[in-house]
């Protein structure tokens, strides 16, 4: 790693021990407002070992509140393809940003991949409803066989789904491990389109 890479993950480091402290003051405001305790809601060793992206919890992939459909019900308000900037977060040193659990579920799985050799690129991530538009007027709509979700119902306009760019033998590695890290190829013809799927609280 050089230093650049290096001083880019302690600064994105301590953004999220930031915003770890600031989800655990609000969280032991709310357990005192409930028990009267101020036990606090994570520890320091857990928030660290989150963001440096090892297995904190037991191994076990976090579970979040989902709607009917499978949507965190913190996104559902804004609306497909209007997830604000501070809901994603960026993978890796690309452009490309998801549902920051999502994104760092990706970054671990990237990471993982290559430390086995093999190489996951990424071709598309989230799209806002004017992308989606855009992707759907080029590619035509799925249902009448293109490669396009209906403007305002793609996985992508949720921050939920990335297009990996993957050879014959990443390919076969992303189908062996990727459910591991959340993602499931849930969509026939676009063995590229890999869709977020969390575990529902
Ligand atoms: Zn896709």
């Amino acid at each position: 790693m050089g230093i650049e890479a290096v001083n880019s993950r302690i600064a994105d480091i301590q953004s999220r021990m930031i915003a770890m402290q600031t989800q655990q003051a609000t969280a032991t405001r709310t357990a005192s407002a409930a028990s009267g305790t101020s036990a606090p809601a994570g520890s320091f060793a857990t928030a660290l070992a989150d963001a440096m992206g090892t297995q904190s919890s037991a191994g076990v992939a976090k579970s979040y509140s989902l709607n009917s459909k499978g949507i965190p019900t913190e996104l559902v308000g804004y609306g497909n393809g209007k997830i604000p900037a501070n809901a994603l977060e960026k993978v890796g040193n690309t452009n490309h940003k998801l549902w920051a659990p999502a994104a760092e579920s990706l970054n671990r799985m990237i990471s993982d991949a290559k430390a086995q050799g093999v190489t996951i690129g990424i071709t598309d991530s989230y799209r806002s409803f004017d992308e989606q538009v855009d992707v759907a007027r080029r590619k035509g709509l799925y249902s009448q066989g293109g490669l396009a979700a209906k403007p305002g119902t793609s996985e992508h306009g949720w921050g939920m789904a990335t297009d990996l760019d993957l050879n014959n033998k990443a390919q076969a590695w992303v189908r062996a491990n990727g459910e591991k890290y959340g993602f499931v190829e849930n969509t026939p013809r676009e063995p590229w389109h890999w869709a977020y799927k969390p575990k529902s609280v």
